[in-house]
């Protein structure tokens, strides 16, 4: 069957800088807010301070209640103005923790937002407010505060009432640096600084004197200079952006792909003219095909010698630049294999590893379980793009059983509607990468991505084709790269979405600093501890001096932690045989078999329970008080592999075969068989699981406990390109 689509008129592409020159307001200037608690010798821990800007700061010693701190804050609304703050988790949890339960509830628990949620034509808007003591306020996915006070006495807070006050915005702007406040502002990392060498030793200072920190002038002084620096920070910043044509107005602070979104108007179709130009199956196809990134450890603990990373320049952007335009064109479908495939075609599969394969590397077709995890194991089945499954093919990982049926789309030639996100890396290179603009080129090339893969809120450019064709695109460049490699698949020891980590060189790869090529780093002696978390000598070295800004900051001791990693390498040093990795029949471990592995717990010196995880936990009071629960960091792969053995001194598993399916038939209609296929992307389950961070072990003012260890582990982690906080 083919139904053939009419075209429609060919949007203009237009040009990179002259583009949404009609929205130039943005944010006329920065105002940073920021506050500081003390923690009695009871452990008892009192918000105490809180500033906007370099104004006169709200000061009680005793804990700050909201009804003192909103009309403060609110006392300093002034339109045009941008309220930002690093990393407000902490502050938001210590502005609320004095609210009635009931309210709280209503503000911050699933059940409470979806009693606000209302409806208007094209979509949901912005959700009904929460009101007490004469205030409507409410919060946005954690990141977003809006406040203003309520003129009437109307039950409901969606009341004819006029004037209405404006709203004032307060933004977590820390998903902007994607790091600490130190590293962010770090003078030696700008080519023109932001602040001085005095003042960032100053800065540095008051976070490493914050654990024993008093309401006095040196708390008053340090909190004033972080205000100031910071709302420097964010003028560079947004510099930087209006340099592309791209301004935020002062509510759209609290997510870097709000500038993407920005920048994608009049350049990537929406989900609107998708929804009426392209056919249903075919984006139906395209969204249960989705898997964000690949991140998988082939190898287990220490590996000698040296283990070379090749990363792709950009993978995500270097695939979308290329992508089609949709709107013009043919889409086609059929069942069974297709016989003359369009470019573009999604099959639906049941695919296993190569016939009579003595040792299993790598599993077959990435896999989506139903609690939203993701793995590579031995049979699966799904909507796999094409030229992926023959990528997968080519590098030996895969064969397929069973063709069900395909979609597919030959498409126009118009233009790729994202080409300019190449322009957008080029600038950033001629520019340099740390300026305002290379900075801000960055920013929007890597978030179109997360844009792109956007289900909930209002998804502007939702787009499960474009989503799903960027990340299949870079697995697509892994797997070539593995077939190319003469050691193909047993010389792989790491993949993390854009990178490869192999056992020897690659002899064919292109390195250069090119958009889509690659860049090679070789590690010596690396351990694999669990996908994504890894160090090597290097690593070691860095950690042991102590002199990264990371540790002194985040309550985590550079000496402790090199300790830590020692003992982890001795752990895995000390195996005298495979720790088991033996999955039950229903794709359980093993009661036990976790503590078999290598596995470190910390006690952080500051974790706050956070509003969220009060109410998770049934207990308000809870909010924003100190807790003690150790983080425990367990290198168990049993989620994506199984059966650990040795190869020489490497520890190895093969891959997993989820519910023990090995002799697995799934009938002529597939009657049973969706019981092993991946399972449709809903647009629930997290984007990736490297993002796997939670609120259970408390927030401290510089993120999430969990996210810092892992932080602290690796000094010089990269910014992925699937994390979107
Ligand atoms: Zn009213
Ligand atoms: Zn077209």
């Amino acid at each position: 069957m083919t139904s053939a689509i009419t075209t429609r008129e060919k949007p203009l592409p237009p040009s990179w800088k002259d583009s949404n020159t009609h929205h130039r307001n943005g944010a006329a200037r920065f105002v940073a807010i920021d506050g500081e608690g003390i923690t009695l010798p009871d452990n008892e821990h009192r918000y105490v301070l809180l500033r906007v800007g370099t104004s006169e700061p709200l000061e009680n010693p005793n804990g700050l209640h909201f009804r003192e701190i909103f009309p403060y804050l609110y006392s300093h609304y002034q339109r045009g103005t941008a309220f930002v703050g690093f990393y407000l988790g902490y502050d938001f949890t210590q502005w609320l923790r004095t609210l009635p339960a009931s309210k709280a509830r209503a503000l911050l628990t699933k059940e409470g937002i979806a009693k606000r949620r209302r409806y208007i034509r094209n979509g949901s808007v912005e959700p009904l407010p929460v009101e007490c003591a004469g205030w409507q306020f409410d919060i946005l996915s954690g990141r977003r505060f809006r406040l203003r006070p309520k003129i009437c006495y109307c039950p409901i807070s969606l009341c004819k009432c006029k004037p209405k006050p404006p709203w004032m915005y307060i933004c977590d702007a820390g998903g902007f640096f994607q790091t600490s406040f130190l590293v962010a502002i770090n003078p030696k990392k700008w080519p023109r600084p932001i602040l001085t060498a005095e003042e960032f030793a100053l800065i540095q200072r008051g976070k490493e004197m914050r654990s024993t920190a008093e309401l006095d002038d040196d708390m008053r002084f340090y909190n004033r200079l972080e205000n100031d620096v910071m709302s420097r920070l964010m003028d560079r910043t947004d510099e930087g952006i209006r340099a592309l044509g791209v301004a935020l107005s002062p509510k759209q602070w609290f997510s870097p792909a709000q500038a993407a979104q920005v920048w994608m108007r009049g350049r990537a179709p929406t989900r609107e003219t998708l929804a009426e130009t392209v056919p249903g199956w075919f984006l139906e196809a395209a969204r249960a095909g989705f898997i964000a990134g690949w991140f998988e450890i082939f190898i287990h603990g220490p590996v000698s010698g040296i283990t070379y990373q090749y990363d792709i320049n950009s993978a995500y952007p270097s695939v979308a630049k290329s992508l089609p335009c949709l709107l013009h064109g043919e889409y086609s479908r059929g069942l069974g294999k297709p016989k003359n495939p369009p470019a573009l075609t999604m099959v639906k599969a049941d695919v296993t590893v190569p016939k009579n394969e003595t040792t299993r590397y790598i599993g077959a077709m990435m896999h989506r379980f139903p609690d939203g995890r993701i793995a590579r194991p031995i049979f699966t089945g799904g909507w796999y793009w094409l030229h992926e499954l023959e990528a997968a093919q080519r590098a030996g990982l895969c064969r397929v059983r069973r063709w069900v049926k395909w979609c597919g789309y030959e498409p126009c030639d118009c233009p790729p509607p994202l080409a300019e996100l190449e322009t957008l890396y080029e600038e950033r290179l001629k520019q340099g990468k740390n300026t305002p603009l290379g900075r801000g080129a960055r920013l929007v090339y890597n978030c179109v991505y997360g844009k792109l893969a956007q289900s909930i809120g209002q998804p502007e450019f939702m787009n499960f084709v474009y989503a799903s064709l960027i990340t299949a695109g870079c697995r697509i460049q892994i797997l070539n790269a593995i077939a190319t490699h003469p050691g193909g698949k047993s010389c792989v020891a790491q993949i993390a979405t854009d990178a490869v980590y192999f056992l020897s060189p690659h002899p064919s790869l292109p390195i250069s600093n090119k958009l889509g090529e690659w860049d090679v780093t070789e590690h010596s002696n690396i351990t694999l501890f669990k996908p994504g978390v890894y160090w090597d000598d290097e690593a070691r070295k860095m950690i042991t001096a102590g002199d990264t800004p990371q540790f002194k900051a985040r309550g985590v001791s550079a000496r402790d932690m090199a300790a830590r990693l020692a003992d982890i390498d001795r752990q895995f040093d000390d195996l005298s045989e495979p720790p088991p990795l033996h999955l039950n029949s229903f794709g359980k471990p093993t009661k036990t078999e976790t503590e078999f592995w290598p596995s470190t717990s910390f006690t952080p010196g500051f974790q706050m329970v956070s509003a969220r995880e009060a109410l998770n936990r049934g207990d308000w009071s809870l909010a924003g008080t100190l807790m003690d629960r150790p983080v425990t960091q367990n290198s168990w792969p049993g989620l994506k592999r199984q059966e650990a053995y040795y190869d020489g001194k490497m520890l190895r598993s093969e891959p997993r075969r989820h519910f023990g399916v090995e002799a697995w038939d799934l009938g002529e209609n597939g009657a049973g068989g969706d019981f092993a296929r991946s399972v449709p992307y809903t647009g629930n389950a997290v984007l990736t699981d490297d993002d796997d961070t939670t609120e259970e072990y408390g927030i401290t003012p510089d993120g999430m406990v969990d996210q810092i260890v892992i932080d602290a582990m690796m000094p010089d982690r990269k910014w992925t390109p699937d994390v979107q906080k």
